[in-house]
Order: structure tokens, then sequence, then C-alpha cells
């Protein structure tokens, strides 16, 4: 792995780090307080081509790949894991699977929206039954041969960026018949917003990102064209597990942003604060609190790079996107509490960056696979598992 970035990727870092400062820094605690999603900021980073960057250049991508999407993701978490989030869950989970699995059609119909982010997709495997366990599906879709339409039933919940305005299409997994050993069958299928029978619940009431879309999604007899199966029938679990694995790097890259944020929060404060006649940052016990604090988000960087590099140089990942997502989550807690720490009392005031840092770190340990999760895969790559 090359430890520098190319000029091109330098000039985007520089890109979204001024964008975040300037544009996303002075209005997100105001969307957050007020649990609203942010339309102006997603549309501005919409015309920057955020949405775009890892699709290519025929389907209105920027012709990046991953390394670009995680420098991105990074500096924008850097600030506010909300807009982060709502970018990876876009990219990752909304336009990736139609852009790795969707036939010619399906990619020329979605992918031109979602690259210019006047469209939002989301991915619905999680079920209130099953999440880390995602092959317990419970959703259906039978295939009805006299009108050519899938019937889907179920539920899903917590499917980021669902509900939105902007929103033009969940994915979701559903059972659509049975193996000859009885397991289940699961495919992914394309469902529009505003197809009937497809409800949308109000957002949930968040700990944390509360500037992004979460919701619950019910579905009732909805009925989608045969043409809206995404992939091959009967392959939609293996098609989301290589999602998933791509995602976790898109997440480590947003995790290490939350943890470098918090650095860069506590050495602006531990300046500024005085306590007994001089800057809190002249005690070796703040000092060393913060030079941890960015050894692990250095070393949370190196790890996610390191996944996206193999990623994009066609290499397996698979261990490599696990181990930065388990340790970027982790580090990004750890950092998160002590700069909260750093901070006093202001620590626990919304208004500070830091609360909303503390706030959005947890999730990183739960979403996109659990770090139970991570240590199972990394278990099983070196051919632990049972
Ligand atoms: C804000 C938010 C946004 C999300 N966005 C999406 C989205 O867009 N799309 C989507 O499909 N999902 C989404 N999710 C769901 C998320 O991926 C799941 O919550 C996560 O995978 C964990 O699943 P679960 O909640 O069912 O927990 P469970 O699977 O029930 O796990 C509960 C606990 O048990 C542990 N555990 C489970 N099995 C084992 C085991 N074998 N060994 C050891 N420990 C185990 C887990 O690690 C966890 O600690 C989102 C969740 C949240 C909170």
């Amino acid at each position: 792995m090359d430890h520098k970035l190319s000029p091109e990727l330098e000039e985007l870092r520089r890109t979204v780090e001024a964008f975040a400062h300037d544009v996303v820094a002075p209005k997100i605690g105001d969307f957050y307080e007020r649990h609203e999603f942010p339309y102006e900021i997603v549309r501005e980073m919409g015309r920057m081509g955020l949405f775009g960057l890892p699709f290519p250049e025929e389907y209105g991508g920027m012709g990046g790949d991953y390394l670009a999407l995680g420098i991105a993701l990074e500096e924008l978490a850097r600030v506010d894991s909300s807009v982060a989030i709502t970018l990876e869950a876009g990219v990752s989970l909304g336009a990736m699977p139609l852009h790795l699995f969707g036939t010619e059609e399906q990619k020329r119909t979605w992918l031109p929206r979602l690259c210019s982010g006047e469209m939002l997709g989301a991915f619905g495997l999680t079920e209130p039954d099953g999440g880390s366990d995602a092959g317990a599906t419970r959703t259906t879709a039978r295939l009805d041969e006299t009108t050519g339409e899938w019937v889907i039933n179920g539920t899903k919940c917590f499917i980021t960026n669902s509900g939105t305005d902007i929103t033009g299409l969940v994915t979701v997994t559903a059972v659509t018949g049975r193996k000859p050993d009885g397991k289940p069958r699961i495919s992914a299928i394309i469902v529009p917003s505003g197809t009937p029978g497809f409800t949308v619940a109000a957002p949930y009431s968040k700990v944390g990102w509360n500037a992004s879309d979460t919701r619950e999604l019910s579905f009732d007899d909805v009925r989608v064209p045969a043409e809206n199966l995404l992939g091959e029938e009967g392959r939609g679990y293996a098609q989301f597990l290589r999602i998933l694995d791509e995602g976790r790097i898109a997440i480590a890259a947003l995790a290490t942003g939350l943890a470098q944020g918090c650095v860069d929060e506590s050495v602006r404060y531990a300046k500024e604060r005085h306590a007994f006649g001089r800057p809190i940052g002249a005690n070796q016990a703040i000092q060393f609190k913060i030079a941890d604090m960015e050894m692990r988000a250095h070393t949370a960087r190196l790890a996610w790079r390191d996944a996206a590099s193999r990623l994009v140089a066609g290499e397996p990942f698979k261990k490599e996107a696990a181990l930065a997502k388990l340790y970027s989550s982790t580090v990004a807690v750890d950092n998160a509490r002590d700069a909260t720490q750093i901070h006093g009392g202001y620590g626990f005031m919304n208004e500070y960056p830091v609360a909303r840092m503390w706030r959005d770190s947890k999730i990183l340990e739960i979403g996109e696979g659990t770090s139970e999760v991570q240590r199972m895969l990394i278990a099983r790559e070196l051919g632990l598992a049972g």
C-alpha cells in the first residue's frame, strides 16, 4: 500500500475537508438538534459528485473507487457523522448493489440519479428478528406467474435513507423459495418508493446520527415487475454479503474520521481551556490522552486504506475489511469518550461537536456487522470457524 495519496485523491480530500469545515460544521448542529434531514447539505454533496465517486462516468459517476469514497467519508465524519452515513448508505448500500449486480437497463434507470444525489437508494436486509443472522430473513417474495410480478410481504427495520423526500428505491432481501435441503433461497428485489402496500414508518428516535434518516419498512402484498429482481434468483444473500464486505471499509473510513475529529477538537480545546492558571493541554495527563487518540486514529486510517487498496487492486480483502471495521469503530468509541472527558462539563453539552461525536460513535460498533460479527469473520478467515 502506498502511504501517500495521489495528487487527485489529495485534492479530493482537501475539497471535502473545506466543504465539511465551511458548509457542514456551521449548520449541522441545528439539524441534529431538530432531528431533521439536512436536504440542502445533501444537495450540495450531490452537486460536488460525492454520491457518484466510485461509479463509472457512463452512469453519471466520477470514475473513482472505494479509496476515493473512503477519503470523502473520513473528511466528512471528522466534522459530522450524520452526513457521512447518508453518503455511505447512499453509495455503498443504495447504489452499489445496482452497479455490481444490476442489468444494463437497471443501471441506466437508477444509477444516474443516484450518482447525482438527486435520489437516494436504501438497502433493506435487517428485520426485527434477524440482524447479525441475516440469513434468517422472513420477508417473502412470490412470483405471480399470471401477472409477471413479485408479491412481497414482510418487515425490515433500521433502514438508512429509506424515508426521505428524495428516496427513490429500497433493495430488499426476501425468501423466494427453498433449496433441496430446506434452506431458504434469498433474492434481492428493487422496490421503488411509493409502490402500493409499501409503508415507511416515522423516523426512529435515536441516540445518535440524528440528522440521518432511519426507518422501519413494511410490505403488504407489494407488487413489482419480475424485472425488478436484482442479480440472480437465490443469490441475494451472497450478493448482500459482498456488499457488506465492501461497506465495512466505508464504515471504517467514517469511524476513522470520527476518531480524528475527536483529536482535532481536543487539541483545540486543550490549548484554549485554562485551569489552575494554565492551559489544560500543559498537563501531561491531557497530552498523553491526546497522543493516544492520535495514535489510534492514525492506525485506523492505515487499516481502512489497506483494505480499500486491496479491494481496488482486485485482491482478497474480507479479513482486512473486518479488521479495519472492528478496530476503527473501537477507537472511535475510545476517542469520543476521551474527547468528552477532555472537554469536561462542556463535553456533555450538545452544542459542542464532541458531544455529538460521543453519541454518534456507539452505532459504529453495531451497524453493518457488530464487533462480534467482525471477530467471527476474522476467526473464519484464520480457519478457526466451526
Ligand atoms: C442507525 C442504524 C442504521 C442501520 N441501517 C441499516 C440499513 O441501512 N440496512 C440494514 O439492512 N440494516 C441497517 N441497520 C441494522 C444493523 O446492521 C443491525 O442492527 C446490526 O447488524 C445488528 O443486528 P441486530 O440489531 O439484529 O442485533 P442482533 O443480531 O440481535 O445482535 C444482538 C447482540 O448479539 C450479538 N450476537 C449475535 N450473534 C452472535 C454470535 N453468533 N456470537 C456472538 N455474539 C452474537 C451481536 O453482536 C449483538 O451484540 C442499522 C442499524 C442502526 C441502529
